[in-house]
């Protein structure tokens, strides 16, 4: 039960001041809080025997408003540095987690899906925090106000009395044992459940589009209801447990009360206590209930806390396969590109999906990359990014290993155009200029043109400053191509890599693209995988991937002698451009 405290000793050693602080004051309060019983049995026992006077009655009266006062500061200098401390350990442990999440690589996120990401960021987070502050609070708070009450029960008021009357205590410390095991076992499920329903309702919402266009909305809702009904099943359980819980304490410390008027009135006959006496000894019952009440919820805390623990130390502790070599080379050119790639497996993988790919690129020259889907354009890019490590062969960029190379340094100079252009929910200026948030308006203009969308900006309606993303404008497939395409473009890579980047943008739009690329880049090496072999016909060399593998290899003329699927695809291609213009001529199609 105590574990999640010994996990956070690094936290509680660094805040020691201000946990000194609060459980000092915590510890005060509870010995100040056993005076206030005293003070009011001894007014009643001045009022029993006719001895109060106002003196005594106003000397009182002003302890218990000191005490009230004293209390008062305390509380509030407790609170404030605990509530301090667990929210700075939470900011601790979520930068900690976001700096990991920046170095993960492909794999990981492959092996995390974001909702449960998204539920350790914030759920997990909140439990550990809850520790740090309320879960300190509760236990000390309990230790010190059951001690202090029994010892003035015991050695203040009558230890017989105390003796008798605290037998059905053991039942207590059963009952929250037994119960408090229940709860945790029961909350545990209800955790997993809410992360599985987490991961339903970011699947469900990131491919709602798709869920719509297959018209599986119904079988979608039905998956999520099922998954709701879980949330819920788990959760009544833990009601369950929880609502039996209480009643049950409060049972057996009626029992104790029965039993304290017998004993306590028996005690008053005898003369052995007075009425006062057993008038505080009922407040202090009264104070006793609290933390034992509070034993079964603390232990759901830290049981919550430990569990939430473990899972983020898991993912802390996951390493990235591929990391940035330590004194990775920093100055390259990037003006030769030799890629030996003999075979690539993906993790987990039974077959290779890329083997002998050879090709070499100097400064300057385009490479076209053709095939099917599935082929391999994406691995091949992910390769010479580094997002996985090639299993037999190597990649050199200048000579140089691409593992020897700082992977940071190595991301700022290959500029990479995916097939999915996420866009980040800011303004449009933001998102072109996010490689370089230093550039002004005449520099992401410039960039804009290049990537034929700054003439649609300026029909958004607040031109650059529009919001993208959930807030604001909603772009088309090839304005969000055309935008991730200017934001590469802004980085002013040495070498540039498209993987099918201009699928939703019309043909004559990707030439006057491509032709302003060509103006504007002087020299560099550019890799582009399309489907439209019009836009690599001109490359230096073109290989068409099939299963993983170079099928053909040569410039435009070449493969078009070989009259394999290159030249098949590029006649089908063409053929369906003059259908469409002609179409479009005399208005058929
Ligand atoms: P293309 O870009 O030509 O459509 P890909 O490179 O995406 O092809 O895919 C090549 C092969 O590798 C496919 O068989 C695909 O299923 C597999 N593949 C792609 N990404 C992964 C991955 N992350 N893990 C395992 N297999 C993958």
């Amino acid at each position: 039960m105590f574990a999640i405290f010994k996990k956070l000793a690094w936290f509680f050693k660094l805040r020691w001041k201000a946990y000194s602080i609060a459980v000092g004051g915590l510890v005060a309060c509870s010995i100040l809080s056993a005076i206030i019983p005293l003070v009011i049995g001894n007014t009643v026992d001045l009022m029993a025997t006719g001895t109060l006077t106002w003196v005594s009655l106003r000397n009182n009266a002003l302890i218990l408003l000191v005490i009230g006062l004293v209390m008062y500061g305390l509380r509030y200098m407790w609170r404030s540095n605990l509530f301090t401390s667990s929210t700075l350990l939470e900011s601790l442990m979520r930068n900690r987690l976001f700096d990991h999440f920046t170095k993960m690589d492909q794999q990981f996120y492959n092996k995390y899906r974001t909702g449960d990401l998204m539920a350790h960021a914030t759920n997990d987070l909140n439990a550990i925090k809850f520790v740090a502050g309320g879960g300190i609070i509760t236990l000390t708070d309990s230790i010190s106000i059951t001690i202090v009450t029994l010892f003035s029960m015991f050695f203040i008021i009558d230890w017989q009395l105390t003796l008798l009357t605290i037998i059905p205590f053991p039942l207590l410390i059963f009952v929250s044992r037994y119960l408090g095991k229940m709860m945790n076992e029961t909350f545990r499920g209800s955790l997993k459940a809410f992360s599985s329903m987490n991961d339903r309702v970011q699947e469900s919402v990131a491919g709602m589009q798709v869920i719509k266009g297959f018209g599986e909305e119904e079988d979608d809702y039905r998956d999520f209801t099922e998954a709701t009904d879980n949330v819920v099943e788990s959760n009544r359980k833990v009601n369950l447990i929880n609502s039996a819980y209480t009643p049950t304490i409060e049972m057996i410390t009626g029992l104790t009360s029965v039993l304290t008027i017998i004993f306590g009135a028996y005690f008053i006959s005898q003369g052995r206590i007075s009425i006062g006496d057993l008038m505080a000894y009922f407040s202090y019952l009264g104070n006793l209930t609290w933390p034992l009440l509070a034993a079964g919820r603390l232990m759901n805390t830290m049981e919550r806390g430990n569990v939430a623990y473990d899972r983020i130390d898991d993912l802390l502790s996951q390493e990235a396969k591929v990391q940035t070599p330590v004194g990775g080379t920093d100055q390259l050119p990037f003006k030769h590109l030799d890629v030996n790639i003999e075979s690539f497996t993906y993790p987990g993988a039974s077959s290779p999906a890329l083997k002998n790919i050879q090709f070499k690129l100097e400064d300057g020259q385009t490479l076209g990359i053709v095939g099917k889907t599935g082929s391999g354009k994406t691995t091949l890019f992910n390769l010479l990014l580094r997002y996985f490590d090639v299993d037999q062969g190597e990649i050199k960029y200048d000579g140089e290993n691409v593992k020897d190379v700082d992977l940071t340094y190595l991301h700022d100079h290959v500029g990479y155009i995916s097939q999915t252009n996420l866009l980040f929910s800011t303004s449009v200026r933001d998102n072109v200029s996010f490689g370089r948030p230093e550039m002004d308006q005449d520099g992401v203009e410039h960039y804009t043109k290049l990537a034929s969308i700054h003439d649609d900006i300026l029909e958004f309606t607040e031109g650059y400053d529009t919001e993208v993303g959930e807030r604001g404008v909603s772009l088309s497939g090839g304005q969000k191509q055309r935008i991730s395409i200017a934001r590469t473009l802004a980085m002013e890579p040495d070498i540039l890599y498209m993987d099918d980047a201009m699928s939703a943008v019309d043909a004559k739009t990707e030439q006057t693209i491509l032709t302003n690329f060509k103006a504007e880049r002087q020299g560099g090496i550019s890799l582009i995988a399309t489907h439209r072999i019009s836009s690599i016909m001109h490359a230096d060399l073109i290989i068409v991937l099939e299963d993983g593998q170079i099928s053909e290899r040569g410039n435009h003329e070449s493969l078009l002698a070989e009259n394999g699927w290159y030249a098949n695809m590029y006649n089908q291609q063409q053929l369906e451009q003059k259908i469409t213009e002609g179409g479009e001529l005399d208005g058929t199609i």
